[in-house]
């Protein structure tokens, strides 16, 4: 990354882009990030298979699909396979808690954690590191949606430092967590992609829509990671810098986005028109999942979130639109 690279091309010098390809710079997941959740992958994958045979393990979320940061936890799914999967024994529930016995025992592992969540996961830690793991059973959509982001990833040489340094921007004004309210790293992915597939001349297009054989959903799950391999790089006539992009995106959910009228589809890559269905009547915030539709920001549910996740994106675009320094709205060298 050069400073201020748009698709391919220097530009003259402008700050605020500079500062997001620093702070991308020093925030991206390196490869011994990556290596070393593999290598405790590898080791799980076959403790796990003492107890349940042909299980498969796979790392999904950021760690896989070019949008993680240094600090960026592990998920795992874990994929039973079979007419066994719907047993009693194989209940996500039951598998974690045996997994949680199981884990106690062994060397590498500390701090495990039930989490009774919609998708329950066992949560732990590599002992002695401040590697955290997110471990599910059976929610193969996270493997489909993992290789689909990590397609967007490589579609444009923006994409991905523009949505670190928006995951960095929602996490330091406390607007990125599920689990209190707010919006999950996914939402925030999908809010981005949907920021720049709409644009009058879009920097991604429906990756969905324009190779349909790539994400079938209903692909056997052992080939998902090749589909991405079959895509090539999307050529976008938009040449805007990255500053114009982050700016662009404030302004977009702070002034022209209608939240009580519109769902946004990166499946479709545009805003869908609210019906009154239950998925999305009374929602603060409709994020359409790509594969199941479902809403992925059903976490805000509470006025008060939201009023404050909608105030933080109206801040934020008035601040940077006087002050044109991200360290104005984003202290960069203390979240690096
Ligand atoms: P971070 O770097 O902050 O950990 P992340 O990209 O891992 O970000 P998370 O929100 O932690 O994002 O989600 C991890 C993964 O879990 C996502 O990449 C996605 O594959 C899956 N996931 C999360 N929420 C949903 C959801 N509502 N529906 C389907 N899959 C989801
Ligand atoms: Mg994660």
């Amino acid at each position: 990354y050069t400073p201020a690279m748009t698709n391919g091309r220097k530009y003259v010098i402008f700050p605020l882009s500079d500062q997001m390809v620093e702070l991308f710079e020093a925030c991206q997941q390196q490869a011994c990030d990556l290596k070393r959740k593999e290598v405790c992958r590898a080791q799980l994958q076959l403790d796990i298979q003492r107890v349940y045979a042909g299980a498969r393990l796979y790392l999904t979320g950021s760690s896989m699909n070019g949008l993680g940061c240094r600090s960026s936890d592990a998920d795992l799914c874990l994929v039973l396979k079979g007419k066994v999967s719907f047993t009693r024994r194989n209940d996500p529930i039951n598998v974690l808690s045996a997994l949680q016995r199981l884990f106690k025992s062994l060397s590498y592992v500390e701090r495990t954690q039930l989490i009774r969540a919609k998708v329950p996961i066992l949560r732990f830690r590599e002992k002695g590191s401040d590697l955290q793991f997110d471990l599910n059973v059976n929610n193969t959509v996270g493997i489909r949606n993992t290789f689909l982001l990590r397609s967007y990833a490589d579609a444009d040489l923006r994409i991905r430092p523009m949505i670190l340094v928006v995951k960095k921007w929602a996490r330091h004004h406390q607007i990125n967590d599920a689990s209190k309210g707010t919006l999950s790293s996914y939402t925030l992915v999908l809010m981005v992609l949907h920021y720049l597939q709409t644009l009058k001349e879009p920097v991604v297009p429906s990756l969905q829509r324009d190779y349909p054989e790539c994400f079938n959903p209903f692909m056997d799950i052992d080939i998902v990671p090749e589909g991405p391999k079959h895509i090539p790089p999307y050529k976008s006539t938009n040449q805007s810098s990255l500053g114009d992009l982050f700016r662009g995106f404030l302004r977009y959910y702070a002034t022209d986005f209608r939240w009580d009228k519109q769902v946004i589809s990166v499946r479709e890559a545009r805003a869908l028109p609210k019906i009154n269905s239950q998925e999305w009547r009374n929602k603060y915030i409709c994020v359409e999942e790509p594969f199941e539709r479902n809403n992925v920001a059903r976490a805000v549910h509470e006025k008060a979130k939201f009023d404050a996740i909608k105030a933080q994106f109206a801040e934020s675009c008035r601040i940077l639109q006087e002050r044109k320094d991200l360290n104005s709205i984003l202290p960069v060298r203390a979240v690096i």
